[in-house]
This record gives C-alpha cells, sequence and structure tokens, in this order.
C-alpha cells in the first residue's frame, strides 16, 4: 500500500467546561482549550488528535501557526519521523520549545491515529504491543479533605490505587493537614502522589518534603521551577521520598539534560511536549536504558497506546481534560485505562464540538 498523503489540515478550537476544575499552587486551570486537529489523507482516513492549550489566550496564535505552516505539510506523506524531521530542520533557527511544539507534537499523534485507521489496528499494535490494561491514578488539584472527601471516596470505589493531589499553596501546616487527612481518608493501601506545580525554593520544598515523607508518599512532583535541574537534584539529595518531573520538558533533548543531572527518580513526560508519540519513544528508550519509571502526564488517550510498549511504565495520570468532546470517551475500569482503535480510538462528538466552539 502506498503510504497516505496529507491533503488538508483542519482545526477547531473549543473551550470546553471542566467537571472538576484543577487548582494548583501556579495558577488554576477552570476550563479546558483545546485544538482539535484533522489530519485529511487522500485515502480518505483521517487522524484526529487534540492539543490542550492550558489557557484560551493560546488559542488563536496556535490556529494562525497551523495556518502559516500548513501549506509546507501538505502533499507530504503521512510519516511522523519524516515529518518531526522536516519542522525540525525548517525551525532550526526558531527552535521547537513553546506553542510551535506543541502544535508539532500534536500533529505527530494525528498521524499516527490515522496510520492506525489505515491499518484498522489500535496505535499500541504499530508499535509492537499489545492493549493491555495501564494501572491509573486519578489525578486532583488541591483539595479541601472535607469537602472533597466524597469524591475521594468515589474515586477508591472505582478502583483507583493511587491518587495524587496538588499541595504549595497557603503553608507547610496547611500541606501536612491535606496529606494528614487524605492519607486517613485512602488507608495504607492506595499510593499518594504530591504535586507542587514549580512552586517552591530548593530549600523550601526540602523542610516541606521532610514534613510529609511519614505518610508514604509515592512521588513528589516538580518541587521547583521545571528548568531549575540543580535546584530537583539537590531536592532529591536531601529527602526520602522519590522525585517526579517531566510535564515540562521540551522534546527528547531535555529528558536526556535531566537524566544527566540526576534531576529525578522518576519521568513523566508530556505527549504534546516531548514530541508526540515520535517523541515518545525516543524518550523510552533513555527512561529504560536509566531504568526510571516513566507515568503520562494527561492526554488520557494517546498515554493508553504509548505505555503498554514503554519498558518502564509506571502510572497513566487520570486527569481528564478531552472527554467532553469525544464521542466515546476513554473509561476507568477497576482503577485501569485500556487503549481502544482502530488508531487512537477517538472520535469528536460534533454536537459538543458545535456547542463550545470558540472563533
Ligand atoms: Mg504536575
Amino acid at each position: 500500500m502506498n503510504s497516505l498523503m496529507i491533503t488538508d489540515i483542519r482545526a477547531r478550537a473549543v473551550v470546553a467546561p471542566l467537571s472538576r476544575p484543577v487548582r494548583t499552587a501556579s495558577g488554576s486551570v477552570d476550563v479546558s482549550p483545546l485544538i482539535l486537529l484533522d489530519v485529511v489523507t487522500d485515502q480518505g482516513i483521517t487522524g484526529h488528535a487534540y492539543l490542550f492549550g492550558y489557557t484560551p489566550v493560546t488559542l488563536k496564535p496556535l490556529m494562525s501557526l497551523l495556518e502559516q505552516i500548513k501549506p509546507e505539510l501538505i502533499g507530504k506523506s503521512c510519516v511522523p519521523l519524516a515529518r518531526m524531521q522536516q519542522m525540525e530542520k525548517r525551525f532550526r533557527l526558531l527552535g521547537l520549545q513553546g506553542l510551535l511544539g506543541m502544535l508539532l507534537s500534536t500533529l505527530d499523534m494525528a498521524y499516527w491515529d490515522a496510520l492506525g485507521k489505515a491499518a484498522n489496528q489500535p496505535v499500541v499494535h504499530l508499535l509492537g504491543g499489545e492493549a493491555i490494561p495501564v494501572a491509573a491514578y486519578d489525578s486532583y488539584g488541591m483539595v479541601d479533605p472535607v469537602k472533597d472527601a466524597k469524591a475521594i471516596e468515589q474515586t477508591l470505589k472505582q478502583g483507583f490505587k493511587a491518587i495524587k493531589i496538588k499541595l504549595g499553596d497557603v503553608d507547610a501546616q496547611r500541606d501536612l493537614h491535606v496529606v494528614a487527612e487524605v492519607r486517613r481518608i485512602i488507608g495504607s493501601d492506595v499510593a499518594l502522589m504530591v504535586d507542587y506545580n514549580q512552586s517552591l525554593s530548593p530549600k523550601e520544598a526540602i523542610r516541606r518534603i521532610q514534613m510529609i515523607e511519614a505518610y508514604d508518599i509515592h512521588w513528589v512532583e516538580e518541587p521547583v521551577v521545571a528548568e531549575d535541574l540543580q535546584g530537583h537534584a539537590t531536592v532529591r539529595q536531601s529527602v526520602n521520598v522519590g522525585i517526579q518531573t517531566g510535564e515540562n520538558w521540551w522534546f527528547p533533548r531535555d529528558a536526556e539534560r535531566a537524566l544527566s543531572a540526576h534531576a529525578c527518580d522518576m519521568m513523566m513526560p508530556d505527549l504534546m511536549k516531548i514530541g508526540g508519540i515520535t517523541g515518545w519513544l525516543s524518550v523510552m528508550g533513555m527512561a529504560s536504558a536509566a531504568s526510571m519509571p516513566m507515568s503520562s502526564h494527561i492526554f488520557i488517550e494517546a498515554s493508553a497506546h504509548v505505555l503498554p510498549v514503554t519498558p518502564t511504565c509506571h502510572w497513566l495520570e487520570f486527569m481528564d481534560f478531552g472527554s467532553m468532546i469525544l464521542a466515546e470517551p476513554y473509561v476507568i475500569d477497576k482503577g485501569h485505562v485500556t487503549a481502544k482503535g482502530p488508531g487512537l480510538g477517538m472520535a469528536w462528538n460534533e454536537s459538543a464540538v458545535a456547542r463550545y466552539a470558540v472563533n
């Protein structure tokens, strides 16, 4: 079969409501600003992927950026690695970090979706794996142990064996109180991760982590500014909890830099910043060689396809920014998520897309 050829790329911006807004120590996410990409090919197959813009202010520049680069992709084969190399070369002087990197990574996911659909297989099969259930953790923002107790109990009823909460607002005493209360609610058999969302100095991070260590913390995520690899390494040497980071790494070279700096015990690259599925494949090799557990960051659907082939697969993050616009959202089954196809197993819920569309 000839390779698919890209004949058009369409994009729609939506701002969808969140059933559970995410409050962090570095700002809140109250809605889900998304760009829905359709990569149209000459064989009647269209690849889908969504980009998560973090804030609605990114949507217009992203739409405009796509319009600018689209002509350079139309007429080319739908071959993820070749397209990534084309764009790397094209934007060597600018660099791929930022909005451009988010767009190219999302395009990569859409190319893979198209390839899966063309083969009538889930993407995980194309990657050499099987659609096995992947253990997921329920990912919360800041929690109020009283107001959120019911939601957390619901999480346990759904079979989750791990839960993550955000810390770092107010003060250390508040962190300690929240951790103690959440640990009491979930009991000793459920893993508890905490995420400071880059909000602390290395010194303050060490002080706060030492205060909560006794509560059997599964990992501490981004205690300091993500780019501060030395700060991460300093914190890591001074605490008895594993340090997790990676959601703000741009493309595989950032993963290599973090590993070289001994910045973390575990990694959690973001598919939309690491170079899509193609970038993930590079990084999973590094993680495997370093025997480093590797988890996903948001993007439940594509993560369910890449984690089964990740040799050091750890946890899938269940933080949902996309199901509102999907016809058949991925579901939690006994705390696990399983890849489905064809492709990435995503179709748009057109009436929801129309409802939440923005210009
Ligand atoms: Mg995080």
